[in-house]
């Protein structure tokens, strides 16, 4: 398996087969596992083989297949899986922190993310310095010798910043603290994280993995030590287990996930360039355009600009004008999903934020993300040259 290329183990990878020989990976709806004697009870409680299960907050063979399927589509030998994107950010850094750490992260994160690492990481004695991601030197300057973890968003959300992971990576890898990457917006198509450097990455399964907004899910990825060791013990004992139905979901949404994330990338650059040479909105922010402050790094990071761009219209008002006239994209906050969506983040996903923040961040009041679905490109373009034009 391991000389599979990703749109193989995609389908194939982690599958495990009852005794019926199935073809779809089965869903094992069992909160429990029965044992053969009291004898192997005890034994399996002191150590379980890797398909022993116990109780299915601790893992279950549905779980596992999909668990085995994204860490091998990733290239991390190993994954633990969570109820959602944010039981699985909160898994990974709460895991492996204590007080008296020291964390860096970029500022411009998904506002969840942001109130992990400012109000709960805080609130148990970790500190927290927030940077630029984008700028090197700034990392360089908040990286201590006592740092134990970095954090960002490979590409941050709303405002498409790209990160460099190679080098953020080395310069925490040189006082040896982990790297823990949120990679959403790359998706497992376009990521070579842990090629790059990453220690530990993140997905919310919500978004691109399931792909047609079904279910919320995670997964953290990393080395088996750290899975095994550090967030295995975390996760299984507060809680965040994925659900065996959710891995099903997740597991049939990465047989597709090459092509749906493939084609909403084409049809994102696509819009982007035509919405970009109209020049009938004050911005259209996309890695895929050669005007994005870090092309070239998204090329040679992940090839592709990924599948969300970001309009601004100019004023709230505006904005709103536009999201009320448009017929086939709808109005809600999920990403990568087979149906375009359009978010204004400054009142909806971003609201929390003060207007200084928003500021820094760049979340201007008529910026809209556009997460761009599975629909023919024209008609997509089409709505949204009718809506512009109605400003
Ligand atoms: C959506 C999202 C999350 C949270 O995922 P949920 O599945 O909604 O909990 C975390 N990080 C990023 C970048 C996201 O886009």
């Amino acid at each position: 398996m391991k000389t599979w290329n990703k749109r193989t183990k995609a389908v194939h990878a982690g599958i495990r087969r009852s005794q019926y020989n199935e073809v779809s990976e089965a869903i094992y709806l069992t909160q429990g596992f029965v044992y053969d004697s009291a004898e192997d009870a005890e034994a399996r409680f002191i150590k379980s083989g890797e398909d022993e299960f116990i109780y299915a907050r601790y893992g279950n063979p549905t779980v596992a297949m999909f668990e085995d399927r994204i860490a091998a589509l990733e290239g991390a030998e190993d994954g633990f899986a969570a109820a959602s994107g944010m039981a699985a950010v909160n898994g990974a850094l709460t895991s492996m922190l204590r007080a008296g750490d020291h964390v860096v992260s970029a500022r411009a994160l998904f506002g969840s993310c942001l109130y992990i690492l400012e109000e709960v990481l805080t609130r148990y004695g970790v500190e927290v310095t927030f940077v630029d991601g984008t700028d090197l030197s700034a990392w360089e300057a908040a990286i201590r010798p006592d740092t134990q973890a970095v954090f960002f968003e490979s590409i941050s959300n709303p405002t498409l910043e790209v990160i460099d992971i190679a080098a953020v990576s080395k310069l925490a890898h040189a006082v040896d603290a982990t790297v823990i990457v949120d990679n959403v917006f790359a998706t497992p198509v376009y990521s070579d994280a842990i090629a790059q450097g990453a220690d530990v990455v993140v997905y919310s399964a919500t978004k691109h993995i399931d792909g047609q907004g079904r279910a919320l899910g995670g997964v953290i990825l990393g080395a088996r030590e750290f899975i095994r060791g550090t967030v295995e013990p975390y996760m299984k004992h507060t809680g965040g287990a994925m659900s065996p139905f959710t891995a099903w979901i997740m597991l049939k949404g990465l047989e597709t996930i090459d092509l749906r994330v493939r084609a909403q990338a084409a049809t994102a650059k696509s819009l982007a360039a035509a919405l970009q040479a109209d020049g009938a909105l004050q911005n259209v922010i996309y890695p895929g355009l050669e005007s994005h402050p870090q092309h070239a790094l998204a090329q040679s990071q992940m090839g592709a600009g990924g599948t969300v761009l970001a309009i601004d219209a100019g004023t709230q008002a505006a904005a709103f004008k536009l999201l009320n006239a448009l017929e086939i994209w709808t109005i809600s906050n999920n990403l990568g999903d087979a149906k375009s969506i359009a978010t204004h983040p400054a009142t909806t996903t971003h609201q929390r934020l003060s207007d200084d923040t928003k500021a820094t961040l760049g979340i201007t009041p008529g910026l809209m993300r556009l997460s761009v679905g599975l629909e023919d490109a024209d008609d997509l373009l089409e709505d949204l040259r009718q809506a512009i034009a109605g400003l």
